[in-house]
């Protein structure tokens, strides 16, 4: 090969390796590890992203210009990620994106350190010298080839699964791709949906509803439904009905919630994208609402989002890559504000992380009865036990954040409803998590709470739900349950399907 060439590829891999080992590396190191079989496959996730990263130099190494012009920003911007990942465990989300253009930039300007403007200079400067190196010492023959030759080979590699999502969430590719997302987010609130709020009335005066959006709860490690494990002492406690025979078509958060809050249903699940949620429903027959998340959005649920008079989000810096504590109780404050804020009718929604996995960010030490628990991020590394020792944790944590609910609501005219987006496989057939065609994937946990008051205010509904906790449904229910609730009336409630009639 021509000794032009070998330069040019040399130099295309000493900037992958550069920015791999001082940026990307960051996304890594936080990660728990317990063997040395979990380093092995972290070192090959690395080297994935390296890999990934030389296809990227090749292209951009082709031509000075066009390095000089995106490798010195890039490598900006890489470095601010690496500071964040490192100092607080915070990775690029839309959500913080939203917060950092258009919310509070004042807040974002607190966020500079003079540490983290050293860290940034120290790294563009390397890679201005790098642009200038380029400039003045490499010529790529033929620029067109190379350039056309780096990005196939990274498309093609990206065209592959098992290596798009862990690229894509990581330094400095999720720069990409979280624009991506937080434009598609905001194209989504852009789109217009049927208004099914015509001829909707209220029949009560005062209420409080409250939806608590589960994630990955399967009915049958709940000890209200006679799991052999004492998961939930406290619901246990308390007058809850459950329903544990709830199917859900969808096994995962994308595309079960928009089901679950809209009129969508197993005959047509796409009126989850044509029409508007119950939320605008509530709204218009004079309900406050609030949307409290402690999860990031997505354009398939976004919009229902802002159909809430009130958004508010907790840990907006947290993704399925971070592993420090993620916890459901943050909610509180936020749902304290909700409950003291003026208004006689109320609808407030909680979007909980519930059992997502890694479970053991989700709940704390004071919740962990079930040992040994995961030590590994490495599935194939841990044991069936430990991983069912820590999903049963993040019940018993979640058995402690509603009973927290329960006890505010417990004085008010309040109904709670809590449905799971879906369920979760925890090995059975040698499947785990969700998003699988497995049983337990499709098995959503769901209970109601309804307060004395409630229950005097609407001497049926309890009974009604009582008798009806036995009955399979399927996620369908929630839009009409949901309405019921509330004591809403719309031509568009089927009362066969709603879990209170
Ligand atoms: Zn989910």
């Amino acid at each position: 090969m021509d000794r032009r060439n070998i330069r040019y590829l040399l130099f295309s891999l000493a900037s992958a390796f550069y920015v791999a080992l001082a940026f990307t590396s960051a996304d890594f190191l936080m990660m728990p590890f317990h063997t040395l079989r979990d380093i092995v496959i972290v070192g090959m996730q690395w080297a994935v992203l390296f890999v990934a990263l030389s296809f990227l130099m090749l292209a951009l190494a082709s031509h000075r210009l066009l390095y000089a012009l995106i490798f010195p920003p890039l490598v900006l911007l890489s470095s601010v990620l690496a500071y964040f990942r490192l100092t607080m465990n915070a990775v690029l989300t839309p959500m913080l994106l939203d917060v950092t253009f258009d919310n509070d930039l004042r807040t974002s300007a607190d966020m500079v350190t003079p540490v983290l403007i050293l860290v940034v200079l120290a790294s563009t400067i390397i890679a201005i010298l790098f642009a200038r190196y380029r400039w003045k010492r490499i010529e790529a023959l033929r620029a067109a080839i190379a350039f056309l030759a780096g990005c196939a080979l990274l498309c093609g590699m990206l065209q592959v699964d098992a290596f798009e999502r862990p690229i894509s969430e990581r330094i400095p590719f999720n720069i990409y791709y979280t624009a991506e997302k937080y434009f598609e987010e905001k194209e989504a609130l852009t789109q217009e949906r049927a208004d099914l709020s015509q001829g909707a009335v209220c029949r009560t005066d005062s209420a409080l509803v409250v939806l608590v959006i589960g994630e990955s709860l399967r009915p049958d490690h709940l000890s209200i439904n006679g799991y052999e494990r004492n998961t939930t002492p406290r619901l246990a406690k308390e007058d809850v009905i459950s329903f544990p025979s709830i199917y859900t078509e969808q096994t995962y958060t994308m595309r079960s919630i928009p089901h679950l809050l809209t009129r969508a249903d197993s005959s047509d699940y796409e009126r989850a994208y044509r029409e508007k949620s119950f939320i605008h429903i509530y709204n218009s027959c004079g309900y406050t609402s609030w949307w409290l998340a402690n999860q990031e959005a997505s354009s398939t649920f976004v919009s229902f989002m802002h159909e809430c008079d009130t958004l508010k989000s907790v840990n907006i810096e947290k993704s399925a890559y971070t592993y420090d504590k993620w916890l459901d109780a943050d909610l509180l404050p936020l749902f304290d504000q909700a409950l003291a804020a003026p208004g006689a009718r109320k609808l407030i929604i909680l979007h909980t992380i519930g059992s997502h996995w890694w479970y053991n960010s989700h709940f704390t030490p004071e919740f962990a009865p079930f040992q040994p628990i995961v030590q590994s991020r490495v599935i194939s590394s841990c044991t069936d036990e430990e991983i069912r020792n820590s999903y049963d944790n993040t019940i018993v944590y979640t058995d402690y954040f509603l009973s927290l609910l329960i006890q505010r609501l417990k004085p008010r005219n309040a109904i709670l409803i809590y449905q799971s987006d879906h369920g979760e496989a925890l090995g059975e057939n040698g499947v785990y998590l969700h998003a699988a065609e497995t049983p337990e994937a499709h098995r959503a946990a769901c209970f109601i709470y309804m307060s004395p008051a409630y229950q005097k205010a609407h001497p049926d509904v309890y009974p009604n739900a009582k008798r009806n906790s036995r009955t399979p449904y399927r996620t369908d229910h929630l839009f009409h349950t949901m309405l019921d609730a509330g004591s809403i009336e719309t031509p568009y409630r089927n009362e066969s399907l709603s879990l209170l009639k």
